[in-house]
């Protein structure tokens, strides 16, 4: 099974190697379900503690088929829970906590990649949320505003207006814009794949085309193990990191929404289009909108453009076919010529993929250690640098239980989300909150006011 044809894929050069699938049992020390950023860093990262671990890896495509080889390649400190709710519900202290940790965590990324020798085109240029409207701006300036209650000062996040912005990053109709210094943007796919060459080499086994089936955690007297469609593999622990696909799983079709993101890519921009664009540090972009959109500049100077909008699927469906939408595709192509009018040549690649938001939509790491399971994931759309996070709290977690490190004394560490509602209340869930956002997207655009409406998604989203 390949990944959609996306912009991403379709520049990897070499083409990657397929691995061999699983052809007989196993006993390890941890197998990992999922050869995405999540498992493969969480290998990464056990083995660079302890190089004599045997780990086997279990991927039911190939290594990046999923959310990781077709991102947006915003490696950002963004976490998908608001500030606000975050602070109700761990407390000011440990929002603090979350806030340096993630920031630090971004330019650790990049260093890791030199350290790893992985190309994956990292640049930490920032990012830009633009305002378009009022209620855009609006809803930035109070951004700006939570921030310094926080204590984040200008070098965290400052108000660019519009004359600022044509010497770093414009778009058609910006009033201003927020910058944060805290993203990179990067290639994913290339990422994903030199990163699962990097755990071979410290000698993890990865099997590739091996899809897991069921998941049977352990208990006093026996270990868990996995059953695969190439063999039973057991282990002393077992990292689930299988993320939007985690519905798949037997009896785990409440465990997260996998949400739909779509993205288009152009080509190459010419000098001259750069040179009236800006972006000249790479810097990431978006808007203030509720249907999140997100760009970046690429290393050869197209634009890699997503945004959501696709629809959820009655049961929390997963399928391949899922891949495109059209209408979605349409949406972001008019989006992206609004944003810059003197945009050169057609679009060039169109692909999506699911990704995992949960109930409460905050992530988590969830360690059993009883039954020798571990739980990852619910990114929503912020995993390139959380999932790293998450792997050294694994790491650090089965390393030294009753000790607590940086990252496994992080609030959303340990906890776990509770189920979504059963159909189909999911399903009339989902599409209600779609069609009000955008619903107050359409109304800030002609600078109306939707009080109810906005009343009404932040009920659905709490
Ligand atoms: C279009 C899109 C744009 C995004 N943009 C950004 C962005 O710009 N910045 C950001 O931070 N985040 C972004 N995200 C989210 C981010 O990509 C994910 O949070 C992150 O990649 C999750 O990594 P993962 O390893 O947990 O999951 P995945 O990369 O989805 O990996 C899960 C793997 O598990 C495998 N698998 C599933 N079930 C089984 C099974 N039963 N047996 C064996 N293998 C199995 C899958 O094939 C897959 O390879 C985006 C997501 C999408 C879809």
């Amino acid at each position: 099974m390949q990944p959609p044809s996306s912009l991403w894929w379709s520049s990897l050069d070499p083409a990657p190697r397929a691995r061999n699938s699983l052809h007989r049992d196993l006993d390890v020390d941890v197998a990992v379900v999922g050869g995405g950023f999540s498992g493969l860093w969480t290998a990464r990262e056990l083995l660079r503690r302890d190089a004599s671990l045997r780990i086997a890896i279990l991927e039911m495509a190939v290594c990046g088929y999923g959310a990781s080889g077709r991102n947006g390649g915003w490696a950002s400190s963004l976490f998908p829970l608001d500030d606000e709710s975050f602070a109700q519900r761990h407390g000011r202290d440990a929002l603090l906590q979350l806030r340096s940790t993630l920031r630090r965590s971004v330019a650790d990324l990049g260093e890791t990649m030199r350290d790893d020798n992985i190309d994956g085109d990292f640049v930490q240029g920032g990012w830009l949320s633009f305002a378009r409207n009022l209620a855009q701006e609006q809803r930035l300036v109070k951004r700006i505003e939570r921030a310094r209650l926080l204590g984040e000062s200008e070098d965290d996040l400052r108000w660019l207006d519009e004359s600022e912005l044509r010497h770093v990053g414009y778009v058609v109709g910006a009033r201003g814009a927020t910058y944060s210094p805290h993203c990179a943007r990067l290639h994913p796919a290339k990422l994903v794949r030199s990163l699962s060459d990097v755990v071979e080499r410290l000698g993890a086994s990865i099997y590739e085309d091996t899809q897991v089936t069921k998941i049977v955690p352990g208990s006093a007297t026996r270990r868990p193990r996995l059953l695969s469609v190439g063999g039973t593999v057991r282990a002393d622990y077992v990292i689930r990191a299988t993320e939007g696909f985690t519905p798949s799983l037997p009896g785990e079709r409440r465990s997260v929404a996998p949400i739909y993101s779509m993205m288009i890519a152009t080509e190459p921009q010419s000098k001259r289009f750069w040179s009236e664009a800006g972006f000249s540090r790479y810097e990431t972009f978006g808007d203030a909108r509720h249907n999140i959109i997100y760009g970046q500049r690429t290393a050869d100077d197209r634009i890699a453009f997503g945004g959501r909008g696709a629809p959820y699927h009655f049961g929390s469906s997963i399928e391949p076919r899922f891949d495109e939408h059209h209408p979605t595709f349409r949406a972001l192509e008019t989006t992206l010529r609004e944003l810059f009018p003197t945009l050169e040549g057609a679009i060039t690649h169109r692909w999506g993929g699911p990704l995992a938001m949960p109930r409460d939509h905050e992530p988590s790491v969830v360690i059993d250690h009883r039954g020798g399971l571990v739980k990852v994931g619910g990114y929503t759309g912020d995993g390139v640098v959380l999932s790293r996070v998450c792997a050294r709290a694994i790491a650090d977690a089965l390393a030294a239980p009753n000790d607590d490190s940086e990252f496994t004394s992080l609030a959303f560490v340990h906890h776990e989300s509770p189920k979504w509602e059963y159909e189909p209340l999911r399903w009339l869930g989902a599409k209600s909150a779609q069609s009000l956002a955008n619903r107050i997207d359409r109304a800030d655009a002609r600078n109306a006011s939707t009080p109810r409406a906005e009343k009404w998604l932040g009920r659905l989203l709490s």
